[in-house]
């Protein structure tokens, strides 16, 4: 018989409240980056709000930190030994823009095994978030723009190699353009890189993606929305990936400090659905990664965040999750 309190009434009448997993560590907001526009506190705050929300601690997957197997499927032996020595030339840390200490390089350890078990867990239910990562201004041999190793690009490349998947996109909707993705997987065909971004920013210098859409200061929620939807779904229903990795960084925001596109929080809201609605109606596992969000208000950031992770509920609750329905794309 079927027990209803066990169970849940409320599970039983409207569905799971979270039907997707959450990666996350509380170590990731335990290094120490001193004074810093990049503020790691952001993690444990969504964590936070998401037990305030309902959920459960069987809602939380713990990451390991990946292994160097892995790590030296996109990262060169000389840097990986580099940041474990903690021998990083003064310039390079320098283009890194973070302070260097062990625990740092722990910290990208840990997130890259973050993004490796959010992938192989959205594989699984078709949705999952990792609460970190998009760490996407590493390069193969150095860091960027506060990016110690590239978590997206060692998760593509494992999965591949193991033949979880066969092609991949990753969709980039972070501020800033991702050049070391971009960078990485120029050459390699079983990728799309799809980047949107502010032009007159970091990165100077622009890799190129499979796909750039450059905006500019203060073009705001319409031309961004426009410049998104032109490619979606388009770009799903050509490429047809096996998996996307969606950056949904929260600088893009109105009022960042490292940006002006100036999208409001609604016009956030209405990209995560264009960008995880198509790919879950097309049966497409997708999983969520954060990347950036530098308001002077930490909360707004908190706020793009969490509201990234309402709309995979809401998406999760209409088209439901493992073996999605597949349903026609429109023409
Ligand atoms: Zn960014």
């Amino acid at each position: 018989m079927l027990n209803l309190q066990s169970m849940g009434l409320m599970e039983f009448f409207f569905g799971k409240k979270f039907p997707f997993k959450f990666v996350y560590s509380d170590d990731y907001w335990m290094v120490d980056l001193g004074k810093h526009v990049f503020l790691v506190k952001k993690y444990r705050m969504i964590y936070e709000k998401l037990l305030a929300m309902g959920a459960k601690r069987e809602n939380f997957l713990e990451p390991r930190p990946v292994g160097d197997e892995d790590l030296l499927l996109i990262h060169t032996a000389k840097y990986l030994k580099k940041l474990k020595a903690g021998n990083l030339s003064p310039s390079e840390i320098q283009t890194l823009e973070l302070p260097y200490s062990e625990d740092l390089a722990k910290f990208a350890w840990l997130y890259v095994g973050g993004t490796i078990l959010a992938a192989e867990q959205a594989l699984k239910d078709g949705l999952c978030v990792h609460i970190g990562g998009g760490f996407h201004h590493a390069f193969s041999d150095h860091g960027e723009g506060f990016c110690v190793l590239n978590d997206v690009a060692v998760a593509l490349e494992k999965l591949k190699e193991e033949g979880k998947i066969q092609k991949a996109m990753v969709v980039d909707c972070d501020l800033h353009q991702g050049n070391g993705t971009a960078a990485i997987f120029a050459k390699k065909d079983y990728v799309f890189t799809f980047s949107i971004h502010q032009m007159d920013i970091y990165p100077a210098e622009k890799s190129s993606s499979s796909l750039d859409v450059g905006l500019w200061s203060g073009d705001g929620d319409d031309k961004y929305l426009a410049a998104l939807k032109e490619h979606f779904p388009r770009l799903y229903r050509k490429f047809r990936p096996d998996l996307v990795f969606y950056i949904a960084g929260a600088d893009p925001l109105k009022g960042d400090q490292l940006g002006g596109l100036a999208v409001t929080k609604e016009g956030l809201f209405k990209r995560d659905m264009i960008v995880i609605e198509w790919a879950r109606r097309m049966g497409i596992p997708l999983v969520v990664v954060f990347g950036g969000g530098y308001s002077p208000d930490i909360r707004d950031n908190v706020a793009v965040h969490i509201n990234t992770i309402r709309v995979m509920q809401k998406i999760m609750r209409k088209f439901g999750g493992g073996n999605a329905k597949r349903v026609p794309p429109p023409s």
